[in-house]
């Protein structure tokens, strides 16, 4: 087994979490009574480009079905980011009419939609029928397809490049990153911009998020492993902003080498925080197991005591994050009888794995719960407050990570 990036040679474990069915295979009814599919979950450490990544890609088919249930429209606080950007970005870029902003990964025009409401053109990427469906309906010009350095160069020659891509939040669920990047840098005006958006594997490590590790994350970064990336295709990074989202993200803003873009002092200041914590020597990615099995070990710990003594515990957010956690750990109905989710899409299926129900918000009045188990910790202010109600009864809320927590 090869580095994705560079080919070296894998033999460093970052993180070994067994095995779990693909965190957003969701199960109706009738998949109850059939056997689900499980991968192993491990990821390792490139010692060349440290470029952290799961061992196997699966095929691409298998992981995003067509009944994919993310919709990414039902997050609020998720869309408020994506309009903030775009109002950054138009700015910053002085975008306007005769630009082309391409968005890769579109989903449902969550995010283009506030280009086109500012009459600039764009373009959705979205390989998911269902999510490209519900984006022209925004009037957003959709094209089923994956991104990749061939796909790239047939846009270019039948439309023309873009001035600004986006590509936040794909990076990491890239299978062939080499030609994903490349394609990056073949779509791209000779001034143009790149951004993209991931999860900092510093703040991963740093606040023990082990639960944001599934089979549709194949990369974990560093800015030095990415600004490297970028290089082998000609691009560089000349600004990059740390985030809150998914728990602490950078947005890096990129350009080609040639480019007039000048690097704005944050680079620099980020690549010797990164250097300051330890993340160009070997030894700091091998701690992380330990790290993920204590939290991991008190929560079934504090599941198995509630149990115990009677009190009753709900979940909340079917996210992917508490697939992972609850898979990992093993958590079943018994210990966890069901998980709260807003999204309509969600209830009446089942969690893959553990086979935990999907409810409605309806059912905590009815059950007046013990205790809520926030999996999303991310969305935990928003659910704390949306959910306030529980303390009416003396219910509180838990979460797990970084760690176990009664709030
Ligand atoms: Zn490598």
């Amino acid at each position: 087994m090869k580095c994705r990036h560079c080919a070296t040679a894998l033999h460093d474990v970052f993180l070994d979490l067994g095995s779990a069915p693909p965190s957003n295979a969701f199960l109706t009814a009738d998949a109850l009574n059939a056997p689900e599919t499980w991968f192993p979950l491990k990821l390792f450490t490139c010692r060349n480009c440290l470029l952290v990544q799961v061992d196997e890609v699966q095929a691409h088919a298998e992981l995003f079905t067509p009944d994919y249930v993310y919709y990414s429209s039902f997050s609020r606080s998720w869309l408020v980011h994506a309009e903030r950007y775009v109002e950054q970005a138009v700015t910053r870029l002085k975008l306007n009419q005769n630009s082309l902003v391409m968005e890769i990964a579109s989903n449902d025009g969550y995010l283009l939609q506030y280009v086109s409401s500012r009459g600039i053109p764009c373009v959705g990427i979205e390989p998911t029928n269902g999510t490209a469906v519900a984006a022209r309906k925004k009037g957003i010009e959709t094209l089923e397809r994956f991104f990749g350095r061939d796909f790239a160069v047939e846009f270019v020659l039948e439309h023309r490049s873009a001035e600004l891509i986006v590509a936040n939040n794909v990076l990491a669920h890239v299978p062939d990153i080499n030609d994903f990047v490349a394609g990056l840098a073949a779509a791209l005006a000779s001034e143009g911009t790149i951004t993209v958006e991931f999860p900092h594997l510093m703040e991963l490590v740093a606040k023990r998020q082990f639960d944001t590790v599934y089979h549709e994350h194949f990369s974990y970064f560093s800015l030095h492993t990415v600004r490297r990336i970028f290089a082998a295709y000609g691009l560089k990074v000349w600004d990059v902003e740390q985030l809150p989202t998914h728990g602490g993200s950078l947005r890096l803003w990129a350009a080609h080498a040639h480019s007039a873009r000048a690097e704005t002092p944050a680079v620099s200041a980020l690549l010797d925080a990164e250097i300051a914590a330890g993340m160009l020597d070997i030894a700091y990615y091998q701690g992380f197991q330990a790290q993920a099995d204590a939290v991991k070990n008190d929560c079934v710990a504090f599941l198995l005591e509630q149990r115990r003594t009677g009190r009753n515990i709900a979940g909340y957010g079917a996210a992917a994050k508490g697939n992972t956690l609850l898979n990992y750990a093993g958590v079943r109905p018994d210990l966890l009888p069901y998980v709260i989710d807003a999204s309509p899409h969600k209830q009446g299926h089942w969690l893959p794995g553990s086979r935990i129900p999907v409810l409605a918000e309806s059912r905590l009045r009815e059950d007046r719960p013990d205790f809520v188990l926030i999996l999303p910790w991310n969305l935990r202010e928003e659910i704390v407050t949306q959910l306030d109600y529980i303390r009416d009864w003396g219910g509180q809320f838990v979460v797990a990570v970084p760690r176990l927590e009664i709030l």
